[in-house]
């Protein structure tokens, strides 16, 4: 049987090929940070996650050993049969105190806990309302849950409220959006859709995966910048991006949607819990970004920095209150062409193009990192400079 559908896939994978969308992957030989090696060269990362540049962190390598031989290596469980240690309930509660929630479930990742938001509160009598540019994991969360499902143009609150006066048909409605837009680095208008929720009667959700540890003035994420701390019912985030850049998700919010979610959340129920090492580290990052706020402080420095270089430049950058930097090049072509001369360079970035981005609003993502020195970080800009000029795109 193998022999036909194994056709088929080779010729799946052959158009994935020629649409110039096959992913490869660059091995890296060392610890992950601003500066990596790749294939024996010195490389410099700006497409990675690392905002606060805590990949490497001593405190935090320090802090999973010592989990790991105090409470061991493995769980072995789900929470609820015995896979609960009391470093599981101290993560939760340092989580909640970062966010000013009241209470936090964790999972394997937060595409799990996008997974498992949507099925046990509602259902078919309900609405969903979904920002168009949702992440992946979101869009499948709401797949797996039977409200009727609404959807308005990204960060469009006129198109928001259009779809909210027609959710009134259904009996409990919830708005849910990325903190941070991962393709502009824009952040969603969060001050605005809690007026509309008001308005109209309707939960908030916000993934705050890339907001999270970048946002706000302690990078308390989305709901400081906004002075919205507390008021937002569903807040979900990542232990894999800011956080030290490991693994692990969480939900926090309400508690008594976090006490159903617990109950009912399949991802929860039927997944395996969160190792020692994980857990230990990170309530030892939630220790220390309460001690100090150095690493978020040289996060912003060094996107100001950067951001000022490029415009200096003659860049055009889209406006960023994030760590994502979009230098806008238009066309597809030239996106990637340019990511690969300043591979050349050792200058690691992402060039993004259609259907990833709008036709005709390809670019390259630049990520920076509290991690990157100065140095590096006009290293880039004088890569940006230089492939820019011979690719004629600076004059
Ligand atoms: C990265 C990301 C996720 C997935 O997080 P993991 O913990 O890696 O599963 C979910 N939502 C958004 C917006 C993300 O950027």
């Amino acid at each position: 049987m193998y022999g036909k559908f194994k056709d088929y896939l080779q010729q799946e994978l052959d158009g994935i090929r020629e649409a110039g969308l096959y992913k490869e992957e660059r091995v890296i030989t060392s610890q992950q940070k601003a500066q990596i090696e790749v294939k024996g060269k010195q490389c410099l990362n700006f497409c990675a996650n690392n905002y606060l540049g805590l990949s490497d962190n001593k405190r935090l390598i320090e802090a999973a050993k010592k989990a790991m031989d105090s409470r061991g290596y493995g769980m072995s469980s789900v929470r609820f049969i015995c896979g609960c240690q009391d470093l599981h309930r101290e993560l939760e509660k340092a989580i909640s105190d970062y966010f000013g929630t009241e209470d936090t479930i964790l999972y394997a990742a937060c595409f799990d806990a996008n997974g498992g938001v949507f099925e046990p509160l509602f259902n078919e009598q309900d609405a969903i309302i979904s920002d168009s540019l949702n992440h992946a994991s979101i869009i499948d969360g709401v797949r797996l849950c039977k409200a009727v499902r609404y959807r308005y143009k990204n960060a469009d609150m006129d198109d928001l409220e259009l779809q909210l006066k027609m959710a009134q048909a259904q009996r409990f409605r919830i708005i849910c959006t990325d903190g941070v837009f991962s393709m502009d680095g824009n952040a969603a208008p969060l001050d605005k859709i809690c007026e509309l929720a008001e308005k109209y009667k309707a939960l908030v959700m916000v993934d705050e995966c890339h907001s999270a540890g970048v946002l706000g003035k302690t990078g308390r994420g989305i709901t400081e910048l906004y002075n919205l701390r507390g008021q937002v019912d569903i807040l979900t985030g990542t232990l894999g991006k800011a956080f030290g850049g490991a693994v692990g998700g969480f939900t926090t919010g309400r508690k008594e949607i976090i006490a159903m979610l617990r109950q009912r959340s399949r991802p929860y129920l039927f997944s395996n819990s969160l190792p020692p090492a994980i857990v230990g580290a990170g309530i030892e990052l939630f220790k220390m970004l309460s001690e100090s706020n150095e690493h978020h402080d040289r996060l912003v420095e060094n996107v100001e920095f950067f951001r000022a270089g490029m415009l200096a430049a003659g860049f055009d950058i889209k406006p960023t209150v994030s760590a994502i930097c979009a230098v806008m090049l238009y066309d597809a072509k030239l996106s990637q062409v340019f990511a690969s001369e300043l591979q050349e360079l050792g200058v690691f970035v992402t060039g993004f193009y259609y259907p990833v981005v709008p036709k005709g609003q390809a670019r390259i993502r630049v990520q920076v990192s509290a991690g990157h020195t100065r140095e590096q970080l006009q290293q880039c800009i004088d890569a940006f400079v230089v492939v820019g000029k011979k690719l004629g795109v600076l004059k």
